[in-house]
């Protein structure tokens, strides 16, 4: 048996009017071959595939938001973000690029809760908001706040719709992985 694969030199499907092999051929090899860092940079142009939190996140103090984009080679760029929201902001937070379907679908799954949709709109209120609340107490995003950023657009306005600390006021809980050195390292050199 053979598998007839179509031909690169056929119009590209997405009606540019060029070959395929030149047009969205070209661009899918372009991100398959990117470096991660770069494709994180570019993360506004590529659609919303998947936006979730844990649930109940407003009773614990802590949102767990997965934020997953569509790559044009049919692979995914996600991050992840743990957002302290009585005191430090996005506490955690890390991103991965060119993920097949199968490990992004196994991802949210880590989280170990029970999630549930959140508009994209809603989730970038909920980590700009953190983080704009951990500045005024002094204290900075995770370092990787650096790369993951790019994934909620930060440099847009987002709609204030959420409160943070306990009664306006930063209150800081120690998990199981805090200790001193890392509370200190957040906070603002000044
Ligand atoms: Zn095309």
């Amino acid at each position: 048996m053979t598998l007839s694969k179509p031909d690169p030199y056929r119009p590209c499907p997405c009606g540019s009017g060029r070959k395929y092999k030149f047009c969205c051929h070209a661009k899918q090899q372009l991100v398959s071959n990117a470096h991660p860092l770069a494709l994180v940079k570019e993360a506004a142009h590529y659609p919303i595939s998947q936006c979730v939190i844990n649930q109940h996140w407003q009773q614990g103090g802590m949102a767990n938001i997965f934020i997953a984009r569509q790559l044009p080679n049919a692979k995914f760029l996600f991050a992840g973000y743990l957002v302290d929201l009585l005191c430090l902001g996005v506490k955690d937070t890390f991103f991965n690029a060119n993920v097949p379907q199968a490990e992004l679908d196994a991802m949210p799954a880590r989280f170990g809760m029970p999630i549930e949709p959140i508009d994209f709109e809603d989730a970038r209120s909920i980590i700009l908001g953190s983080i704009e609340f951990a500045d005024q107490h002094g204290f900075v995003p995770h370092a990787n706040w650096q790369q993951t950023q790019y994934l909620v657009e930060p440099d847009r306005p987002f709609e204030p719709k959420f409160t943070f600390g306990k009664h306006g006021k930063p209150l800081f809980i120690v998990g199981p992985d805090d200790d001193i050195t890392n509370f200190k390292s957040r906070l603002k050199l000044k």
